[in-house]
């Protein structure tokens, strides 16, 4: 048994017991994190913490989320095998590499642009053709590239970005965590049901990075 079968042991049973074991049954998502190789997304000397049950220091003062915390957040999403999909905060690229697992076209959006070009090296690596990469500013969103059925907000602001409302195709979820800025958010689902009426749904309490 060499390294690679005990990355793969280590990622089988961080899905049962992290994800599977604590409720998600989405088997999109569950199948897609059985795939991630988590440890292609840590910096080097920490692959041997790639399955812990936390999030992990990347480059730039940023984390790595929870595994837990990516399965809800894309469970949240209701993802479809067609969907597109806009991410804002791509820190190591871990996040995108399972959404591009699961749907059709991908696109992240990093503010540290040292970030963005190992994560876009790193998807480009691990074969993602699907996902995009782009270095800015996330609050704007990727207006040339909308309107998404699907947004995810990695980092924790005080109040949604109305470009990403905005960006939403009919239909779509945004799922973002809002808080008051002092660390601990709340993760809202904002679905848009019309061009101009917005559903927003509490689902749980979250500890982001800031969203800045
Ligand atoms: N999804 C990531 C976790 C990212 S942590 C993963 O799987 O690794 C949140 C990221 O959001 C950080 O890298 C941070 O730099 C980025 N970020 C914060 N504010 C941003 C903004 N306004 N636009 C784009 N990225 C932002």
């Amino acid at each position: 048994m060499g390294a690679i079968d005990s990355f793969e042991d280590q990622r089988r049973r961080m899905v049962d017991r992290q994800i599977a074991a604590r409720g998600i049954k989405s088997q999109a998502v569950l199948d897609a994190m059985r795939k991630v190789r988590r440890e292609d997304f840590v910096p080097l000397y920490l692959g041997k913490h790639a399955y812990e049950d936390a999030p992990l220091p990347i480059e730039e003062g940023q984390t790595i989320s929870q595994p837990y915390i990516v399965a809800y957040m894309l469970e949240a999403l209701r993802l479809k095998p067609d969907s597109r999909v806009l991410e804002v905060g791509t820190g190591s690229g871990y996040a995108a590499a399972v959404l591009g697992e699961i749907a059709r076209d991908v696109f992240t959006i990093e503010r540290h642009e040292l970030l963005a070009r190992t994560a876009a090296e790193r998807l480009r690596r691990s074969g993602y053709r699907n996902v995009h990469v782009r270095h800015g500013d996330g609050t704007y969103g990727c207006a040339d590239a909308a309107p998404f059925d699907a947004i995810v907000v990695a980092a924790g602001g005080t109040e949604v970005p109305a470009a990403l409302k905005d960006q939403l195709a009919i239909g779509g979820r945004l799922v973002i965590p809002v808080g008051d800025g002092a660390g601990q958010q709340e993760l809202l689902r904002i679905t848009r049901e019309s061009r101009d009426r917005y559903r927003e749904e509490k689902l749980c309490d979250v500890r982001f990075v800031p969203l800045v």
